[in-house]
């Protein structure tokens, strides 16, 4: 039984040591809950409720406390899947939801597996996902006075193996800040998350190098093939160099194996391995 989390990537703005340890405390009590979960329940069901906890939290950049968008909205992008059926669902710039990885959770069951904007709306509603406003003070005033927010990046992301050996991956974002309306962030795409019966990977940094990169997928497939996650990370890792690529991962491949990369060296995340451990 294995666990990480990621926070995403520290911000320019919030580089300050409070802000740090808050989100370290944060991480080292949400992967905590985590691990707990997963003594009696699945890969899947745990990633979702893990991922749901991140959303929750408004320290980070995913469900409340999320990005707002140039023209003044937050949209937000989550997928899950599941390794032990290869199905991968989520839903991209979806507004007013409180979860959106448990509406993603909610497609694994559908054909339709991955629904945007309105869509994603009308399906949460029909689906008794409530009408729920995302934007903390914190983010309106930072969109206000429209800081830089290039760098402002924090989605949040988690992978887990339960005890029958199936992995699952589960990542949720309110995407880069001040971006262009509807633009899609990777979260929701196989680049940004992806998991088989070999392994599972949550990304966060840069959407459009993890895109570039095909960065979660490539992973994957590359242990699939016979890598160690170690070596199929720090590959694809060495090949995000050529465009400069931001990004940093969580994983853990089947035989247990745990492990973290990122190109810059801000990013938060936290494990649960027998014992626990919070890094950034
Ligand atoms: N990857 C996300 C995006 O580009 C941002 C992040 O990871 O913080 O939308």
């Amino acid at each position: 039984m294995k666990l990480i989390i990621h926070g995403g990537f520290f911000s320019e703005s919030s580089t300050n040591q409070e802000t740090k340890k808050a989100k370290q405390d944060a991480l080292a009590n949400i992967v905590t809950l985590g691990y707990d979960y997963l003594k009696n329940h699945t890969a899947l069901e745990t990633v979702v409720y893990t991922v749901g906890l991140l959303e929750d939290n408004d320290l980070f950049n995913a469900g409340i406390g999320s990005q707002i968008q140039s023209d003044g909205k937050v949209r937000l992008s989550a997928a899950v899947m599941d390794g032990k059926t290869a199905k991968f669902s989520g839903v991209i710039n979806v507004e007013d939801v409180k979860n959106p990885i448990e509406i993603a959770q909610h497609l694994l069951t559908y054909d339709d597996r991955v629904l945007s904007g309105d869509g994603a709306q009308n399906f949460a509603r029909n689906n008794g996902f409530d009408y729920f406003n995302p934007i903390t003070e914190q983010r309106q005033s930072e969109y206000e006075v429209k800081l830089n927010q290039k760098n402002n990046i924090g989605t949040v992301g988690c992978v887990a193996l339960d005890t029958a050996g199936n992995l699952a991956a589960a990542t949720s974002t309110g995407g880069k800040g001040f971006e262009i309306p509807c633009r899609v962030s990777d979260s929701a795409t196989v680049a940004g998350n992806y998991a088989n019966e070999f392994a599972g990977i949550s990304c966060t940094g840069v959407g459009e190098d993890i895109v570039s990169g095909a960065l979660a997928a490539k992973i994957v497939t590359r242990v699939t093939d016979g890598f160690s996650l170690k070596d199929a990370s720090d590959k694809s890792f060495a090949e995000l160099k050529a465009f400069d690529g931001f990004a940093g991962v969580i994983g853990i491949a089947a035989n247990g194996d745990i492990y973290h990369v990122d190109s810059h060296p801000y990013m938060v995340w936290a494990s649960f391995d027998v014992n626990l451990q919070v890094f950034s």
